[in-house]
């Protein structure tokens, strides 16, 4: 019963418009739905990024290179000079000193208000400049006389783009905040769901995150621990809690083909595999295929480290399905690492008769043709491509299962483009997805609560953990010595090149020069040389040539980096390797340790290290534990980096952290489940609020 009388409160007042709002015409008003804000309620949850204090004037004599001030006083000197660049200096004094305001762009009506004389109050960064303490570009105003009232609140400082500078949009929203004392915010979060979690209604919280009283601390407001933020952050996780669970329910909703493999083809495969499943390995299967004997769609994310196995995991799905008289797609994000799916693939499933084709954006013209048809005649059973898979040109016969590798590097979008593929015929096909970025369960729970979620812990048997070095780039040398002395004992190596330069073909020269140098140091060893510029079927045959060992050293840029898989290469050296994130080192590391030899992973870095390089290099060479990477990342970067910036709209949070704010996940998951069955009316309320309608999934990359 609360729930509709609170719904009933949303609804009656209809929200006050934007062009209510005194000064805001249709042109700035369609600015501003731009941004996602519709009415003048929006307004409001345009959250400030940070805070400054504005609220006292610093004697001049007093002031600190490096900090924000406020000073006042009288304009002593103005005058125009040419240094390199026309530039008008002002020189202000307030009796205990003086100091410079410097500008490079101002108007003719500003030179004169900026006359000898005048009193001025200006607000900016002080810094040590060629005639002393100076502000470039200050914010500032003429005062009549000193000492005017100053403002009672701290300033907040909002994300201001393109088009609608901070200070337009500082002055709208305290406006709109104006103009809303009055009127009803609707809160939607019903007290007996508030009260417990101790933190404040949304009105004073909203009151104070966007006028912050004198004497609050600008140390705790940076520490987003303040109960006001704390009250939104919640709301905002909660928000997108809801939006992921209401996609489940969504698809739960959907009918799938329950997949019986009347065949047996799975038992076939799994009994011509050339090893046996690992414990985790066979755990996940089971779990899949109850999910896919259903007639509702699966919906499930395989987590595990690099080199569990989740090929031969996803494979016995694939094998479920076409065992049924079902096709299946598997996508992955690089055309080497399609090609080696699909190679691999069809080692697998040649014997058993059944038809693996490859699809990628580089095909020619004509084999797509051919490859198209099989597919939309259902004679492909197992198509394996990239991004290539969602064009809409493409039919399937009938798909049944499209299996995701590698998910981090795709947008929910997309997964939802390659879902769509199969409903024309009514049926959703079911959704497996694989990644390699294990985190940790309550942030899983939270980034991918529209998922069930499988983990695959468990290495198979015989692998031995990768040794880790970090050196200098001064030894050089005796590195590829090493590398020469390993490949001679019948091993591989993998010479990984990290981006240096911003531009790509510089990063391909730099690759290419890496592979010549290499070469000329090692006349013995065959070196070949691959990255994401070559000719597909160039880098097709040099990897093939790797696979099957004809090539010692493989030099590569960071293509390499997902799922290649070469279990005789056991060293590999990453040049430049403090230019890349935890993430990705563990992965290209993951590229050795798959055969029983004991591997090495050599970390090659210029100095100076920044403290990020190096608290990086240092978590990579301790431990080789997927899970204690991914949390020592999130330490580091925060969570939108580590799930991927295109992963969901968790990436773009207005208030929460994910890190920051991990303490709030088991409650935020527990009301959730709460607003969901006590009060459904408000749950499309507090997505529209936070994440927004449509936008998130609408959109295909
Ligand atoms: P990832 O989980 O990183 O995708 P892969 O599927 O590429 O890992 O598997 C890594 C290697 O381990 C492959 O060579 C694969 O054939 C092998 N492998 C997979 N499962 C087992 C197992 N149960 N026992 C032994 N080797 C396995
Ligand atoms: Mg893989």
């Amino acid at each position: 019963m609360k729930a509709s009388s609170a719904a009933a409160t949303v609804e009656r007042v209809s929200p006050p418009a934007l062009t209510d709002l005194h000064g805001v015409g249709d042109a700035l008003a369609a600015r501003l739905t731009r941004l996602g804000v519709h009415t003048l309620i929006d307004l409001l949850f345009v959250l400030p990024l940070r805070y400054q204090d504005r609220t006292r004037v610093q004697p001049m004599g007093a002031l600190l290179s490096g900090t924000h001030a406020v000073v006042e006083g009288e304009i002593l000197l103005s005058e125009l000079v040419f240094r390199r660049r026309r530039q008008l200096l002002v020189r202000l004094g307030d009796g205990s000193g003086s100091i410079t305001l410097r500008f490079f762009h101002f108007s003719q009506a500003q030179r004169e208000t900026l006359r000898r004389g005048s009193r001025l109050r200006c607000h900016g960064e002080v810094r040590r400049g060629p005639l002393g303490l100076e502000i470039v570009h200050p914010e500032y105003r003429n005062i009549a006389a000193i000492g005017e009232p100053l403002p009672q609140t701290l300033t907040p400082i909002y994300p201001s783009t393109d088009g609608l500078p901070q200070g337009r949009l500082r002055a709208l929203v305290q406006r709109a905040f104006g103009a809303l004392q009055r009127l009803p915010v609707p809160d939607l979060l019903p007290s007996d769901v508030l009260a417990p979690l101790q933190l404040p209604a949304l009105r004073p919280a909203l009151e104070f995150m966007h006028q912050p009283p004198v004497g609050t601390s600008l140390a705790e407001l940076a520490s987003g621990r303040h109960p006001a933020q704390r009250r939104l952050a919640f709301e905002e996780l909660l928000a997108h809690q809801l939006s992921l669970l209401e996609l489940r329910r969504a698809t739960r909703r959907e009918m799938a083909l329950p997949l019986t493999d009347t065949t047996g083809l799975q038992e076939a495969l799994l009994a011509s595999l050339p090893f046996r499943l690992t414990g985790a390995q066979a755990r996940v299967r089971s779990e899949i295929d109850t999910d896919l004997l259903l007639d509702q769609p699966m919906a499930r994310l395989v987590q595990g480290d690099v080199g569990c196995g989740k090929t031969a995991v996803a494979a016995l799905a694939a094998a479920r399905a076409i065992g049924s008289g079902q096709q299946v797609a598997l996508m992955a994000p690089t055309e080497l690492l399609t090609e080696q799916h699909a190679r691999s693939l069809a080692r697998w499933f040649d014997p058993l008769g059944v038809r693996v084709v490859l699809l990628t954006g580089s095909l020619a013209a004509r084999s797509r043709r051919n490859v198209a048809g099989a597919i939309a005649s259902g004679e492909a059973q197992l198509v394996v491509g990239t991004h290539a898979l969602f064009q809409n040109s493409l039919q399937f016969h009938s798909l049944a299962l499209a299996i995701i590798d590698e998910q981090h590097r795709f947008g929910v979008q997309q997964r939802m483009a390659l879902r769509e593929k199969a409903t024309a015929a009514g049926r959703m096909p079911h959704q497996l997805i694989m990644t390699a970025t294990p985190i940790p369960r309550t942030l899983a729970m939270t980034a991918y609560a529209d998922l069930d979620v499988s983990v695959i812990d468990e290495l198979p048997p015989g692998r031995t953990p990768v040794r880790t070095v970090v050196v200098s780039e001064e030894r050089r040398a005796e590195v590829v010595e090493r590398i020469h002395q390993h490949c001679r004992q019948g091993r591989q190596a993998y010479w990984v090149c990290a981006l240096i330069e911003e531009s790509e073909e510089l990063h391909y020269q730099a690759a290419e020069e890496s592979a010549a140098a290499l070469a000329e140091a090692l006349p013995q060893l065959r070196v070949g040389l691959v990255h994401g510029r070559m000719p597909p079927k160039q880098k097709e045959a040099v990897m093939h040539a790797f696979t099957r060992g004809e090539i010692h050293v493989l030099v590569a840029t960071t293509v390499i980096e997902v799922g290649v898989d070469v279990p005789n290469a056991s060293i590999i050296v990453i040049e430049n390797a403090e230019r890349l994130g935890l993430a990705q080192l563990h992965q290209l590391r993951g590229r050795t340790g798959r055969g029983s030899y004991e591997s090495s992973c050599v970390l090659l870095y210029r100095a100076p290290l920044s403290e990020m390089a190096r608290a990086r290099l240092a978590a990579i060479r301790e431990t080789n534990d997927g899970f204690e990477i991914a949390r020592r990342d999130l330490e580091l970067r925060g969570a939108g980096e580590l799930l991927g910036t295109r992963q969901t709209g968790l990436a773009q949070l207005r208030v929460a952290d994910l890190v920051r704010d991990a303490d709030l996940l088991k409650e935020v998951q527990a009301v959730a489940q709460r607003m969901l069955r006590d009060y459904p009316d408000r749950v499309a309320p507090l997505i529209a609020r936070w994440v927004g309608t449509g936008e998130r999934y609408g959109r295909v990359g």
